[in-house]
Protein backbone atom coordinates (compact mmCIF):
# COMPACT_ATOMS: atom_id res chain seq x y z
CA UNK A 1 0.00 0.00 0.00
CA UNK A 2 1.01 3.32 -0.80
CA UNK A 3 3.98 1.98 -2.26
CA UNK A 4 6.47 4.43 -4.54
CA UNK A 5 7.57 3.34 -7.70
CA UNK A 6 9.88 4.77 -10.07
CA UNK A 7 9.94 3.31 -13.72
CA UNK A 8 11.42 5.33 -17.00
CA UNK A 9 11.66 5.12 -20.80
CA UNK A 10 14.76 5.42 -22.54
CA UNK A 11 14.88 6.39 -26.56
CA UNK A 12 14.93 8.75 -29.22
CA UNK A 13 11.68 11.54 -29.92
CA UNK A 14 9.69 10.14 -27.16
CA UNK A 15 7.94 13.24 -26.42
CA UNK A 16 4.67 12.07 -27.44
CA UNK A 17 4.76 8.75 -25.63
CA UNK A 18 1.33 7.72 -24.03
CA UNK A 19 3.31 5.22 -21.74
CA UNK A 20 3.61 7.33 -18.75
CA UNK A 21 0.07 8.33 -18.90
CA UNK A 22 -0.42 4.63 -19.05
CA UNK A 23 1.42 3.23 -16.40
CA UNK A 24 1.03 5.97 -13.62
CA UNK A 25 -3.14 6.03 -13.98
CA UNK A 26 -3.05 2.43 -13.71
CA UNK A 27 -0.78 2.91 -10.56
CA UNK A 28 -2.86 5.08 -8.85
CA UNK A 29 -5.78 2.57 -8.84
CA UNK A 30 -3.67 -0.27 -7.41
CA UNK A 31 -2.85 2.89 -4.54
CA UNK A 32 1.15 3.28 -5.58
CA UNK A 33 2.64 6.07 -6.23
CA UNK A 34 4.60 5.66 -9.51
CA UNK A 35 6.59 8.40 -11.36
CA UNK A 36 7.34 7.46 -14.96
CA UNK A 37 10.44 9.40 -16.30
CA UNK A 38 11.41 10.46 -19.94
CA UNK A 39 14.92 10.17 -20.72
CA UNK A 40 14.90 11.23 -24.28
CA UNK A 41 18.14 10.91 -25.93
CA UNK A 42 17.37 13.70 -28.32
CA UNK A 43 16.88 16.17 -25.50
CA UNK A 44 19.87 15.55 -22.96
CA UNK A 45 21.81 15.14 -26.77
CA UNK A 46 22.86 11.20 -25.73
CA UNK A 47 23.18 8.12 -27.56
CA UNK A 48 23.03 4.34 -26.99
CA UNK A 49 26.44 4.60 -25.89
CA UNK A 50 25.38 6.43 -22.49
CA UNK A 51 23.54 3.15 -21.91
CA UNK A 52 25.97 1.79 -19.22
CA UNK A 53 25.46 5.17 -17.15
CA UNK A 54 22.05 5.29 -17.50
CA UNK A 55 21.49 1.76 -16.25
CA UNK A 56 23.70 2.09 -13.47
CA UNK A 57 22.34 5.62 -12.49
CA UNK A 58 18.46 3.82 -12.40
CA UNK A 59 19.50 1.25 -10.49
CA UNK A 60 21.48 3.73 -7.91
CA UNK A 61 18.42 5.87 -7.85
CA UNK A 62 15.88 2.57 -7.10
CA UNK A 63 14.06 2.63 -10.33
CA UNK A 64 11.98 -0.75 -10.21
CA UNK A 65 12.75 -0.39 -14.01
CA UNK A 66 12.65 0.96 -17.70
CA UNK A 67 10.76 0.70 -21.05
CA UNK A 68 13.68 0.62 -24.02
CA UNK A 69 13.04 1.87 -27.42
CA UNK A 70 14.49 3.17 -30.54
CA UNK A 71 17.61 3.30 -31.11
CA UNK A 72 18.33 1.41 -27.67
CA UNK A 73 16.48 -2.18 -27.86
CA UNK A 74 19.11 -4.29 -29.29
CA UNK A 75 21.96 -2.00 -27.88
CA UNK A 76 20.94 -2.36 -24.37
CA UNK A 77 21.47 -6.47 -24.77
CA UNK A 78 25.20 -6.76 -23.25
CA UNK A 79 24.60 -4.49 -20.45
CA UNK A 80 22.05 -7.01 -18.77
CA UNK A 81 22.08 -9.64 -16.41
CA UNK A 82 19.75 -12.10 -17.47
CA UNK A 83 17.35 -12.00 -20.39
CA UNK A 84 13.98 -14.00 -20.96
CA UNK A 85 13.85 -16.84 -23.37
CA UNK A 86 11.56 -14.04 -25.32
CA UNK A 87 13.65 -11.43 -25.39
CA UNK A 88 16.38 -14.06 -26.28
CA UNK A 89 14.53 -15.08 -29.34
CA UNK A 90 13.72 -11.71 -30.59
CA UNK A 91 17.14 -10.15 -29.79
CA UNK A 92 15.15 -6.78 -28.89
CA UNK A 93 14.31 -5.81 -24.84
CA UNK A 94 11.83 -3.45 -24.45
CA UNK A 95 11.37 -4.05 -20.68
CA UNK A 96 14.42 -3.73 -18.50
CA UNK A 97 13.02 -4.97 -14.58
CA UNK A 98 15.49 -3.97 -11.85
CA UNK A 99 15.36 -6.28 -8.71
CA UNK A 100 18.04 -6.68 -6.02
CA UNK A 101 20.22 -4.96 -8.46
CA UNK A 102 20.01 -6.87 -11.37
CA UNK A 103 18.63 -5.94 -14.43
CA UNK A 104 16.56 -8.47 -16.39
CA UNK A 105 15.07 -8.13 -20.16
CA UNK A 106 12.18 -8.93 -21.64
CA UNK A 107 9.91 -8.38 -24.52
CA UNK A 108 6.59 -7.18 -24.07
CA UNK A 109 6.19 -5.84 -27.93
CA UNK A 110 5.06 -9.17 -29.38
CA UNK A 111 3.33 -10.67 -26.64
CA UNK A 112 1.62 -7.01 -26.30
CA UNK A 113 0.39 -7.41 -30.20
CA UNK A 114 -0.93 -10.71 -29.56
CA UNK A 115 -2.90 -9.26 -26.66
CA UNK A 116 -4.22 -6.89 -28.71
CA UNK A 117 -4.77 -8.65 -31.57
CA UNK A 118 -6.80 -11.23 -29.97
CA UNK A 119 -9.02 -8.77 -28.22
CA UNK A 120 -9.81 -7.25 -31.36
CA UNK A 121 -10.19 -10.50 -33.76
CA UNK A 122 -10.77 -13.42 -31.45
CA UNK A 123 -11.61 -15.76 -34.06
CA UNK A 124 -9.26 -14.29 -36.44
CA UNK A 125 -8.67 -17.25 -39.02
CA UNK A 126 -4.46 -17.59 -38.79
CA UNK A 127 -3.94 -19.98 -41.92
CA UNK A 128 -2.08 -17.47 -43.71
CA UNK A 129 -1.20 -13.71 -42.63
CA UNK A 130 0.98 -11.38 -44.78
CA UNK A 131 3.30 -9.18 -42.66
CA UNK A 132 4.35 -5.97 -44.04
CA UNK A 133 7.68 -4.71 -42.71
CA UNK A 134 10.63 -6.84 -41.26
CA UNK A 135 11.68 -4.07 -38.97
CA UNK A 136 11.28 -3.62 -35.19
CA UNK A 137 8.04 -3.84 -34.68
CA UNK A 138 7.06 -7.13 -37.68
CA UNK A 139 10.03 -8.88 -36.10
CA UNK A 140 8.78 -9.06 -32.70
CA UNK A 141 5.07 -9.38 -34.14
CA UNK A 142 6.44 -12.28 -36.43
CA UNK A 143 7.98 -13.79 -33.24
CA UNK A 144 4.38 -13.55 -31.19
CA UNK A 145 2.06 -14.68 -34.69
CA UNK A 146 3.94 -17.99 -35.09
CA UNK A 147 3.85 -18.32 -30.85
CA UNK A 148 0.17 -17.59 -31.41
CA UNK A 149 -0.70 -20.12 -34.14
CA UNK A 150 -0.42 -18.53 -37.49
CA UNK A 151 0.39 -21.63 -40.13
CA UNK A 152 1.89 -19.33 -42.96
CA UNK A 153 3.94 -15.86 -42.13
CA UNK A 154 4.68 -14.50 -45.75
CA UNK A 155 7.07 -11.39 -44.83
CA UNK A 156 7.80 -8.47 -47.25
CA UNK A 157 10.13 -5.42 -46.90
CA UNK A 158 11.37 -2.54 -49.11
CA UNK A 159 14.27 -4.36 -48.16
CA UNK A 160 14.31 -7.87 -49.30
CA UNK A 161 17.26 -9.15 -47.78
CA UNK A 162 15.94 -8.22 -44.35
CA UNK A 163 12.46 -10.22 -45.14
CA UNK A 164 14.54 -13.20 -46.16
CA UNK A 165 16.35 -13.01 -42.98
CA UNK A 166 13.82 -12.38 -40.67
CA UNK A 167 11.99 -15.53 -42.00
CA UNK A 168 15.50 -17.64 -41.68
CA UNK A 169 15.57 -17.14 -37.97
CA UNK A 170 11.83 -17.66 -37.20
CA UNK A 171 12.17 -21.42 -39.43
CA UNK A 172 15.54 -22.04 -37.35
CA UNK A 173 13.46 -21.25 -33.95
CA UNK A 174 9.84 -22.56 -34.62
CA UNK A 175 8.75 -25.76 -35.82
CA UNK A 176 7.10 -25.79 -39.52
CA UNK A 177 8.91 -24.16 -41.18
CA UNK A 178 6.23 -21.48 -41.26
CA UNK A 179 7.72 -18.27 -42.37
CA UNK A 180 9.14 -17.42 -45.78
CA UNK A 181 10.72 -14.24 -47.55
CA UNK A 182 8.17 -12.46 -50.09
CA UNK A 183 8.67 -10.06 -52.96
CA UNK A 184 5.38 -9.35 -54.96
CA UNK A 185 2.70 -7.94 -52.25
CA UNK A 186 -0.19 -9.29 -54.65
CA UNK A 187 1.39 -12.84 -54.81
CA UNK A 188 1.59 -12.91 -51.51
CA UNK A 189 -1.87 -11.94 -50.72
CA UNK A 190 -3.37 -14.39 -52.99
CA UNK A 191 -4.33 -17.01 -50.62
CA UNK A 192 -4.52 -14.90 -47.58
CA UNK A 193 -6.37 -14.85 -44.84
CA UNK A 194 -5.20 -11.57 -42.65
CA UNK A 195 -2.96 -8.91 -43.47
CA UNK A 196 -0.36 -7.48 -40.75
CA UNK A 197 1.10 -3.76 -40.90
CA UNK A 198 4.36 -3.26 -39.51
CA UNK A 199 5.91 -0.33 -41.61
CA UNK A 200 6.24 3.24 -40.82
CA UNK A 201 3.84 4.51 -43.42
CA UNK A 202 0.42 5.85 -42.51
CA UNK A 203 2.23 7.75 -39.49
CA UNK A 204 1.39 11.46 -39.52
CA UNK A 205 4.98 12.20 -40.85
CA UNK A 206 4.60 9.48 -43.64
CA UNK A 207 0.70 9.55 -44.56
CA UNK A 208 -0.34 7.01 -47.74
CA UNK A 209 -1.04 3.60 -48.28
CA UNK A 210 2.05 0.66 -47.85
CA UNK A 211 0.43 -1.12 -50.54
CA UNK A 212 -1.71 -0.47 -53.80
CA UNK A 213 -5.73 0.01 -52.46
CA UNK A 214 -6.79 -2.81 -54.89
CA UNK A 215 -5.16 -5.10 -53.14
CA UNK A 216 -7.34 -4.82 -49.95
CA UNK A 217 -10.28 -7.53 -49.90
CA UNK A 218 -13.23 -7.85 -47.58
CA UNK A 219 -12.44 -11.21 -46.34
CA UNK A 220 -9.07 -10.25 -45.04
CA UNK A 221 -8.44 -9.04 -41.63
CA UNK A 222 -5.99 -6.17 -41.22
CA UNK A 223 -4.03 -5.44 -38.05
CA UNK A 224 -2.47 -2.37 -38.18
CA UNK A 225 0.83 -1.06 -35.94
CA UNK A 226 0.77 2.77 -36.92
CA UNK A 227 -0.85 5.06 -33.59
CA UNK A 228 -0.11 7.64 -34.69
CA UNK A 229 -2.89 8.26 -35.78
CA UNK A 230 -4.93 5.42 -34.92
CA UNK A 231 -6.97 5.46 -37.70
CA UNK A 232 -4.65 5.51 -40.60
CA UNK A 233 -5.47 5.48 -44.07
CA UNK A 234 -4.96 1.80 -44.56
CA UNK A 235 -7.59 0.96 -41.72
CA UNK A 236 -10.10 3.83 -43.03
CA UNK A 237 -9.94 1.82 -46.35
CA UNK A 238 -10.05 -1.62 -44.76
CA UNK A 239 -13.17 -0.70 -43.07
CA UNK A 240 -14.47 1.08 -45.92
CA UNK A 241 -13.72 -2.76 -47.72
CA UNK A 242 -15.73 -4.24 -44.86
CA UNK A 243 -12.66 -6.25 -43.52
CA UNK A 244 -12.34 -7.13 -39.78
CA UNK A 245 -9.56 -4.62 -38.17
CA UNK A 246 -7.18 -4.21 -35.21
CA UNK A 247 -5.81 -0.95 -34.75
CA UNK A 248 -1.92 0.15 -33.67
CA UNK A 249 -3.53 0.95 -29.94
CA UNK A 250 -4.02 -2.53 -29.37
CA UNK A 251 -0.24 -3.27 -29.07
CA UNK A 252 0.22 0.28 -27.38
CA UNK A 253 -1.91 -0.70 -24.72
CA UNK A 254 -0.80 -5.07 -24.33
CA UNK A 255 2.88 -3.73 -24.18
CA UNK A 256 2.33 -1.28 -21.42
CA UNK A 257 0.11 -4.18 -19.83
CA UNK A 258 2.83 -6.70 -20.03
CA UNK A 259 5.76 -4.17 -18.72
CA UNK A 260 2.80 -3.12 -15.68
CA UNK A 261 2.84 -6.39 -14.42
CA UNK A 262 6.38 -7.20 -14.92
CA UNK A 263 7.64 -3.79 -12.59
CA UNK A 264 5.25 -4.02 -10.63
CA UNK A 265 4.26 -7.61 -9.88
CA UNK A 266 0.64 -6.71 -9.81
CA UNK A 267 -1.56 -7.56 -12.66
CA UNK A 268 -3.42 -4.70 -14.05
CA UNK A 269 -6.70 -4.51 -15.35
CA UNK A 270 -5.96 -4.09 -19.08
CA UNK A 271 -9.49 -2.66 -20.10
CA UNK A 272 -9.13 -0.29 -17.72
CA UNK A 273 -5.51 0.79 -19.70
CA UNK A 274 -7.27 0.63 -22.69
CA UNK A 275 -10.07 2.69 -21.88
CA UNK A 276 -7.70 5.67 -20.73
CA UNK A 277 -5.12 5.39 -23.79
CA UNK A 278 -7.97 5.66 -26.16
CA UNK A 279 -9.08 8.63 -24.11
CA UNK A 280 -6.08 10.11 -23.84
P1 LIG B 1 11.72 0.07 -38.46
O1 LIG B 1 12.33 1.20 -39.19
O2 LIG B 1 12.53 -0.75 -37.52
O3 LIG B 1 11.06 -0.96 -39.52
C1 LIG B 1 10.24 -0.58 -40.59
C2 LIG B 1 10.50 -1.56 -41.74
O4 LIG B 1 9.54 -1.33 -42.77
C3 LIG B 1 11.87 -1.40 -42.37
O5 LIG B 1 12.48 -2.68 -42.44
C4 LIG B 1 11.58 -0.81 -43.76
O6 LIG B 1 12.51 -1.24 -44.73
C5 LIG B 1 10.21 -1.37 -44.03
N1 LIG B 1 9.34 -0.62 -44.95
C6 LIG B 1 9.14 0.72 -45.01
N2 LIG B 1 8.19 1.01 -45.93
C7 LIG B 1 7.78 -0.17 -46.46
C8 LIG B 1 6.81 -0.55 -47.45
N3 LIG B 1 6.04 0.37 -48.06
N4 LIG B 1 6.66 -1.87 -47.74
C9 LIG B 1 7.42 -2.80 -47.12
N5 LIG B 1 8.34 -2.50 -46.17
C10 LIG B 1 8.52 -1.21 -45.85
O7 LIG B 1 10.46 0.69 -37.70
P2 LIG B 1 9.64 -0.01 -36.51
O8 LIG B 1 10.28 0.33 -35.22
O9 LIG B 1 9.44 -1.42 -36.86
O10 LIG B 1 8.27 0.80 -36.56
C11 LIG B 1 7.35 0.64 -37.63
C12 LIG B 1 6.04 1.34 -37.25
O11 LIG B 1 5.45 0.66 -36.15
C13 LIG B 1 6.21 2.79 -36.78
O12 LIG B 1 5.14 3.55 -37.28
C14 LIG B 1 6.09 2.70 -35.28
O13 LIG B 1 5.58 3.89 -34.70
C15 LIG B 1 5.08 1.58 -35.14
N6 LIG B 1 5.13 0.88 -33.85
C16 LIG B 1 3.97 0.73 -33.16
C17 LIG B 1 3.97 0.06 -31.97
C18 LIG B 1 2.68 -0.08 -31.21
O14 LIG B 1 2.73 -0.35 -30.01
N7 LIG B 1 1.54 0.03 -31.86
C19 LIG B 1 5.16 -0.48 -31.46
C20 LIG B 1 6.33 -0.33 -32.19
C21 LIG B 1 6.31 0.36 -33.39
Amino acid sequence: PNRKVLLGLIGSGIQRSLTPAMQEQEAAHHGMRLHYQLIDLDLSGGSAEDLPLLLKAARMMGYAGLNITYPCKQAVIPHLDELSDEARAMGAVNTVVIRDGRLIGHNTDGSGWARGFTRALPDADLRCAVLLGAGGAGAAIAHAALRLGVQSLRILDVDPARAQALAAELNRLYDGERASGWTDVAAALDGATGLIHATPTGMDKLPGLPLPAELVRADLWVSEVVYFPLETALLRLARERGCRISDGGGMAVGQAVGAFELFTGVTPDAGRIEQHFRAL
